[in-house]
């Protein structure tokens, strides 16, 4: 048997309306013909983001789509989805903070590419950094481009897993959210903090404080220029 061709001009961005999916959104836009946004209702505390996620999507002209998969917060432990653990502030030496979702990235872009094979989609984008790595295994490269073989086996397809801030830190995301021409939309109409706070945040949770450091550098070196 032949083996299918990815010449397909459309892209699925895994979408949570967070500042690193939202430039990831835009630079599909500049990218691809078709774009299309799935965001992951999973038991978040903040449910708030996939109501601000639909939001941008709209005002970026893409198709949204909102998932509900409850049991991917209800299967481990972690601060994201259960109101009673309290917040690792940093990561522990030895381990993961509690923020980490296991198997989260797994499931997303699994349901993600079943969900993009419905609807003629070969091209998956996704967020994902090792560079401003928290501890999390299942954003990094090695993890991904796993995943991106066994998909392909799974369904006999060739999917492409697209991941534009693998390599890039958080000042260089603003950067290219900058070049994108969506700076202020992004730091205005996007929420990463884990306290649910949109834009600039609670300023001191590790998101926060994350998304704060890359931008105080991206605006530093912009106005050295
Ligand atoms: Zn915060």
């Amino acid at each position: 048997m032949e083996s299918k061709k990815n010449d397909d001009n459309s892209a699925l961005v895994l979408f949570s309306g967070g500042q690193d999916s939202t430039t990831c959104l835009f630079w599909a836009k500049k990218r691809f013909k078709k774009v299309v946004a799935l965001s992951f209702l999973y038991g978040q505390k903040h449910q708030k983001e996939c109501e601000m996620a639909r939001a941008i999507a709209q005002k970026a002209g893409v198709e949204f789509h909102l998932m509900k998969e409850p049991f991917i917060g209800e299967l481990g432990t972690n601060s994201l989805t259960d109101t009673d653990i309290v917040m690792d502030q940093t990561k522990p030496e030895d381990s993961f903070p509690n923020t980490f979702v296991p198997g989260r990235n797994l499931f997303f872009l699994s349901i993600a590419a079943v969900f993009a094979r419905e609807k003629g989609i070969r091209n998956l984008v996704t967020g994902v950094s090792q560079t401003d790595f928290s501890g999390y295994p299942d954003c990094r490269d090695s993890f991904i481009k796993s995943l991106n073989v066994t998909l392909n086996l799974a369904m006999d397809e060739q999917f492409l897993i697209h991941t534009p801030l693998m390599w890039i830190n958080k000042a260089e995301t603003w950067a290219l959210a900058d070049e994108l021409g969506v700076f202020d939309l992004v730091r205005n109409e996007t929420l990463t903090c884990y306290n649910g706070i949109p834009g600039d945040g609670c300023g001191h949770c590790p998101s926060c404080k994350l998304r704060q450091k890359g931008l105080e550098e991206f605006l530093a070196t912009k106005n050295n220029k």
